[in-house]
């Protein structure tokens, strides 16, 4: 159990390591963009809202792939004009 226990600790600090250094590398997954744009990311990982920031600043396939993650029906980006079209 204890030895089970220091592997996943120290998988998880290894983990937290790599994404520091590979995270603005990759792009990030769809889900990790509508975090991003909802403000999920923001208020509850700093470091990977940074990532994200700095990523997308650099990859235009990615801010188009938000564009269309935006857009898409029951997206992010559908919800305030649907509100503001309710009246
Ligand atoms: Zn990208």
């Amino acid at each position: 159990m204890g030895t089970y226990l220091i592997a996943a600790v120290a998988a998880a600090i290894i983990y937290r390591i790599g994404r520091e250094v590979v995270g603005s590398f990759r792009h990030p997954e769809d889900e990790e963009l509508l975090d991003y744009w909802n403000d999920i990311t923001k208020t509850e990982d700093r470091s990977a809202y940074r990532q994200i920031s700095e990523h997308l600043a650099t990859c235009e396939q990615c801010r188009d792939r938000l564009d269309e993650l935006r857009k898409r029906p029951g997206g992010p980006g559908t919800h305030s004009p649907l509100i503001s079209r309710r009246y």
